[in-house]
């Protein structure tokens, strides 16, 4: 088996989203194409980045690291930063954005000067608040790492400030147009920095916060619970698992409008002229197949249906044929509701046992002697019974 892989949150989310195009960009390494939001996003972090840095004041980590501050990924330093110590004028800020603007990936002049604008706009205007109301910033885009519970993690953390209670908010920037406060209520991205933090850091998390560049408006929310934590690491593993066990199917959905490997992808690659005949009546022959096989289960259907008509009737569950006997056959199995048995579990503090809350899961709790009996029974009292009455044949009982 290959060595679990270190995830971080995009690359979590990009297997989630389609494991054939992680493959794409996690394995064989080939490049998207620039994209001119990415590229103004890149920009804007990379200046306040330079911006905030002068306001750092470092705590002692947790843990004995290597230094990792680093700049964002593999993009130009800004060629003349301010000394340390010093809080950057406006003049100097929108100088260092023209040197680091670049206008890779915008779809045309106009489409990248009305994104220059904006970042303009946008940086001035929190230079302007960051004037007025300075953080306390105790890293930027710092690269953190952790093992958590098994599964290595990373992330470039965009700033983490130090609250006025002495703990620490995760701020992690937004230049995207709308966000609101669910947004930071349900990142992902924001629960695995709280990890991330938490992890490297002594001081607790008091905070996560998205900020809206465009809005001035930090987005918070509250640390994440045990349990949220607990979903979100099952995920994390289902996908380490995933590429471990190398499954790398392609899902075709939303994301593959904006996805660059639509000519190599198997769900979208054209056969090839020279097979074209020979698929195409291999494809008829499936089709006709399949005709025939839906008119034969439905056949098969209405004769069972049929025959269990006679056996209610009459009270029998065995009817001689020309050649076998038809013996009738009851099924009985039990159904758990999720939503019946998570609450029941929470309660005895044993919900993080779920994992997926898959039927077999459940059950496997019910048989578990090392849960309290009181707690089993009354997951069992949540179960419906479900019954399916089948035929089976008897080749040798046939009448004579
Ligand atoms: S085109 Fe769609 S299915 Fe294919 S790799 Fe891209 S996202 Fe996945």
């Amino acid at each position: 088996m290959p060595p679990v892989p270190t995830l971080s949150y995009s690359s979590y989310r990009t297997y989630l989203e389609c494991p054939q195009r992680w493959k794409y960009l996690y394995i064989e390494r080939r490049p998207e194409l620039p994209r001119g939001y990415f590229t103004f996003g890149r920009v804007v972090h990379s200046v306040l980045e330079t911006l905030v840095r002068p306001l750092v004041v470092p705590l002692a980590r947790r843990v004995s690291a290597q230094d990792t501050q680093r700049t964002l990924d593999e993009w130009p330093e800004p060629t003349a930063a301010p000394p340390t110590g010093s809080w950057m004028a406006a003049d100097d800020l929108l100088a260092l954005y023209d040197r680091t603007w670049s206008g890779e990936g915008y779809s045309s002049p106009e489409e990248e000067a009305r994104y220059r604008a904006l970042g303009r706009d946008l940086l001035l205007r929190y230079h302007e608040h960051l004037s007025r109301e300075r953080p306390r910033p105790v890293s930027v885009e710092e690269h953190l790492e952790a093992r958590w519970d098994g599964i290595p993690v990373h992330g470039y953390v965009d700033r983490i400030d130090r609250t006025p209670s002495g703990g620490l908010e995760v701020v992690d920037y937004k230049t995207s147009r709308e966000l609101s406060g669910e947004d930071a209520k349900d990142s992902d991205q924001l629960s695995l920095y709280q990890v991330l933090v938490e992890s490297n850091y002594a001081e607790p998390v008091e905070r996560l916060t998205l900020y809206h560049l465009r809005s001035l408006t930090p987005l918070r929310a509250r640390p994440r619970a045990k349990s949220t934590l607990e979903r979100l690491h099952d995920r994390l593993g289902t996908v380490s698992d995933g590429i471990r066990a190398g499954a790398f199917e392609p899902t075709p959905g939303r994301f593959c409008a904006r996805c660059d490997f639509q000519s190599i992808c198997p769900e979208f690659r054209s056969v090839p002229p020279v097979e074209e005949t020979r698929l195409q009546e291999l494809v008829d022959r499936f089709e006709r197949l399949r005709e025939s096989e839906r008119q034969l289960e439905q056949d098969l259907k209405f004769t069972a249906e049929a025959l269990h008509r006679a056996a209610e009737e009459l009270g029998i569950h065995r009817v001689p044929g020309s050649r076998s006997v038809a013996v009738r056959r009851r099924e009985e199995t039990w159904q758990y509701s999720l939503d019946a048995v998570r609450p029941l579990l929470e309660r005895a503090g044993l919900d993080a046992r779920l994992g997926s809350g898959s039927q077999e899961e459940i059950r496997s709790l019910v048989r578990d002697r090392t849960i309290d009996p009181e707690i089993r029974r009354r997951i069992a009292e949540v179960a419906t019974r479900r019954i399916r009455w089948y035929w089976e044949l008897d080749a040798d009982r046939g009448a004579a």
